[in-house]
């Protein structure tokens, strides 16, 4: 069987890429280990735009929203599911928050994002009342959890998924192509999430992934409509039940939950709603994420025809579709264009004619 290209992996890259190589009429074969764990099965979804600490834009932001907004509309009409939430984001603010709230909200040109004034009239009796409020207005969230099962089902329909793990030992390497069991393709894009950091390819990538948790809560009384952050994000799913999450830790990278993550989220929660609720599931998962907090993509400089699609960290859903789009116009040839941040070639200084990566003893070469 041929195809275009072979995507290995059908978390938000995989399925990000796919669609993007879909509209320029290519084919694809995916490959997704339905056993292995997914970050995104586990994350909230949320689209933030400003990096409160300093009030300043999140890295690309605008370039990535615009086309962010296009491609889940794009895929919501492709899908006929309702996937993409735009809302407001109501964060809660110190004295000294809302002081540098005002004065940034110009001099970083944030006033597209986020209301100029702290002190937005949002109330809610089960909220704790901070100093102020602020609000961002181009927030909201991507229902990433549905996204991924409904590509799937129509990666299904066009015979363009098979669910079982990549086994690297029967990946056949030729200068023009790649092989791999019957399927044959111009390249292969290695979109696996943090099990990239075991990708015999990608052995001098330097990867710095995050585990997070997450927990789903049912709270009657809260009735709110819009997310808010606070110590922790407070996210509605409706029918009364909550995301609030999440952790950050970069040791023990398994994907177990936690009694202290659980303790350390239901304390911060308590300090910002007085509701009462009812713990529902607690969930574990890997942010994937590159020693410099940038996504990587590209091609092996000395095996062009491997590529990867990675380092989303926890900024997946805004930054996917900015770089699935980049990434596909390159592979269609539409353009030679890779952002030089997020460029694989950072870890080849020395390309094309370092060795540092070769597939010396993965698969062959024929
Ligand atoms: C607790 C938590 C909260 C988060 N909240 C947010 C948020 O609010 N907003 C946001 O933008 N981002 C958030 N994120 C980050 C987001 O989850 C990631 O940016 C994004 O999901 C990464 O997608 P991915 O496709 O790169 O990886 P993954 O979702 O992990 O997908 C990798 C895929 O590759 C497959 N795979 C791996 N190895 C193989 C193999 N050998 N063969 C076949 N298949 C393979 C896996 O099965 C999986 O399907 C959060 C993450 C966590 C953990």
């Amino acid at each position: 069987m041929k195809v275009d290209f072979i995507i290995v992996g059908q978390g938000l890259a995989g399925t990000l890429l796919a669609n993007e190589l879909f509209k320029q009429d290519k084919t694809v074969m995916v490959f997704d280990d339905p056993a292995a764990p997914k970050a995104s099965l586990v994350a909230a979804g949320i689209i933030n735009p400003v990096v409160f600490r300093r009030m300043t834009k999140s890295w690309l932001m605008d370039d990535a929203f615009p086309q962010m907004e296009t491609t889940y509309h794009q895929l919501e009409d492709l899908l006929k599911e309702k996937l993409y939430f735009p809302g407001r984001m109501i964060k809660s603010l110190s004295e000294a928050q809302s002081v540098l709230w005002k004065e940034k909200v110009f001099a970083n040109r944030l006033e597209e994002y986020i209301d100029p004034e702290p002190g937005f009239s949002f109330r809610n009796n089960n909220i704790t009342n901070p100093y102020s409020f602020g609000c961002v207005n181009k927030s909201g969230r991507l229902d990433i959890q549905k996204l991924i099962s409904v590509f799937s089902e129509f990666l299904v329909k066009q015979n363009s998924i098979r669910k079982e793990k990549f086994d690297f030992g029967k990946l056949v390497l030729k200068p023009e192509l790649v092989m791999y069991k019957d399927v044959t393709a111009e390249k292969i894009v290695f979109c696996e999430g943090p099990a990239a950091s075991q990708n015999p390819y990608f052995k001098n990538l330097k990867f710095k992934h995050s585990k997070g948790e997450i927990l789903e809560l049912k709270i009657p009384e809260l009735q709110l409509n819009e997310i808010v952050n606070a110590e922790v994000f407070v996210m509605p799913m409706g029918d009364d039940c909550y995301k609030v999450g999440a952790t950050y830790s970069w040791d023990d990278l398994n994907r177990e939950t936690t009694d202290s993550a659980r303790d350390e989220l239901l304390v911060k929660l308590k300090n910002c709603i007085s509701a009462s609720f009812e713990l529902i599931e607690q969930k574990a998962g890997i942010r994937p994420t590159m020693h410099d907090r940038k996504p990587v993509i590209g091609f092996l400089p000395d095996y062009p025809p491997i590529g990867i699609f990675n380092g989303l960290g926890s900024k997946g859903v805004v930054l996917g579709p900015y770089f699935a789009r980049q990434l596909a116009d390159y592979l269609v040839g539409a353009s030679n264009y890779i952002h030089p941040e997020a460029d694989i070639k950072r870890y080849f200084p020395s390309s094309p004619s370092s060795d540092q990566g070769a597939p010396s003893v993965i698969g062959s070469r024929r």
